[in-house]
């Protein structure tokens, strides 16, 4: 599908992250004004909130942005979501009957504060990409035992916690917690000196599903919304200590930023991509209907205070092995209901290649071979006052998808002396 042409001139740039072929959306608002839902066009963002008040939407559905959050559109289901997608693209597709009335509505996006675009209700990390997951391995169990047994029969995870979901350019403050190196007879508390970020994909459930009820892979995948990037920031001082045998705790719970537009199923649509070949088959509930990855392009950027920034991370989603729709099937598995709000973390994505790996913990391996940046600075693990910045895109004829980029800057240890 080639760029599709808008009235809105700054959409129609190839350069643009948001084209009429993307339309993600996001919760916004500029000074003195209350947070509204918006959709990203070109430079600018359309406030849906006016654009319902002022009955120009014309869908037969209840008030859908009453709340400054996505989740009542959410919930209302695919019939929706695919009629709000038609509606938008004709308002604003060049030659649009509707342009004089919706000008007005448009707001630049460089006035703009980005919120939260939705609530989120549960999260649940995966740990999807084989390539970190036998980095990681071999970090802490040698090259033999790298994959745990069940890695490759199914997508690992774990429960996270819903309530430290921020949004890109949240501040992250480093967080304290028991600290044991290995020659200590004994731990202590304070903060994290090994603070790490993970570069993954956000997928957000839209569905629901009953106790009890299981998923196909792709019905899971009909349930699922929308994808935003994720950094799962992680203390692996205070995570090496914790995890054994329930898994990441503290070292996990302190923040998890997303991008402010969630792209839509539909937006991705074009770039769906297969998994790498499997060692293994899968069992039946896991198997695939057919391409369930996206090819996005993806980076993640270090910049010092007051420095620029340094590229030190360049991959793929689609080196993902298990996709969200297989995660999403597996956790549905057993019963758990899945929630309109659900968000569902990919696992840190890295690839084949050094330069391609996703976390601070394989770039520095472990911190032992330190990371150079552009500014001549080293790094093994994150500093206070770093600024970390994912960015994904996923390219087509003569457009691209973007997602908004995802950052934090750490911020020194609250500490009681
Ligand atoms: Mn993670």
């Amino acid at each position: 599908m080639p760029l599709m042409q808008s009235w809105v001139a700054s959409a129609n740039a190839a350069t643009t992250p948001f084209p009429l072929n993307n339309l993600p959306y996001g919760v916004v608002s500029t000074n003195g004004q209350d947070p509204r839902c918006a959709v990203a066009i070109g430079a600018c963002v359309l406030d849906l909130t006016a654009v319902e008040e002022a009955g120009l939407l014309a869908l037969d559905t209840p008030t859908l942005f009453a709340h400054p959050s996505w989740n009542s559109v959410m919930a209302e289901g695919p019939a929706l979501w695919s009629a709000l997608r038609t509606r938008l693209t004709t308002l604003l597709a060049a030659g649009s009957p509707a342009q004089e009335q919706l000008a007005p509505h448009l707001i630049p996006m460089s006035d703009l504060h980005l919120h939260m675009p939705f609530e989120v209700r549960e999260f649940t990390d995966f740990y999807a990409s084989k390539h970190h997951a036998t980095n990681v391995g071999t970090m802490f169990r040698g090259a033999e035992n790298a994959l745990p047994a069940n890695w490759l029969h199914m997508p690992i995870g774990y429960n996270g916690r819903a309530s430290t979901v921020v949004v890109s350019g949240t501040d992250i403050t480093r967080p304290c917690g028991q600290l044991k190196a290995p020659e200590a007879d004994a731990p202590h508390f304070g903060p994290s000196a090994r603070l790490d970020f993970e570069l993954e994909l956000g997928a957000i459930i839209g569905g629901s599903t009953q106790m009890g009820e299981t998923l196909t892979v792709q019905e899971a995948d009909d349930l699922i919304f929308g994808y935003v990037l994720l950094n799962d920031w992680s203390a692996r001082d205070i995570q090496a200590w914790e995890y054994q045998p329930l898994g990441p705790f503290q070292g996990k719970a302190f923040a998890t930023t997303i991008s402010p537009w969630i792209v839509t199923k539909a937006a991705l649509d074009p770039f769906r991509s297969k998994a790498p070949p499997r060692d293994l088959p899968l069992l039946p509930y896991l198997q695939e209907p057919g391409p369930m990855l996206y090819d996005i392009t993806l980076a993640a950027t270090l910049a010092p205070e007051n420095a620029a920034a340094t590229t030190i991370s360049q991959t793929t989603s689609s080196q993902l092995s298990y996709s969200a729709a297989q995660q999403i099937a597996h956790h549905a598995s057993s019963g758990c209901a899945m929630r309109s709000g659900d968000l569902i973390g990919s696992g840190t994505i890295s690839g084949p290649k050094r330069h391609m790996r996703g976390s601070l913990l394989e770039l520095s391996w472990g911190g032992t071979k330190p990371l150079m940046l552009d500014t001549g600075q080293a790094r093994h693990f994150l500093e206070d006052g770093d600024t970390l910045t994912l960015h994904g895109s996923a390219h087509g004829d003569g457009y691209q998808i973007g997602f908004g980029s995802c950052s934090g800057t750490i911020r020194p240890a609250r500490t009681a002396s």
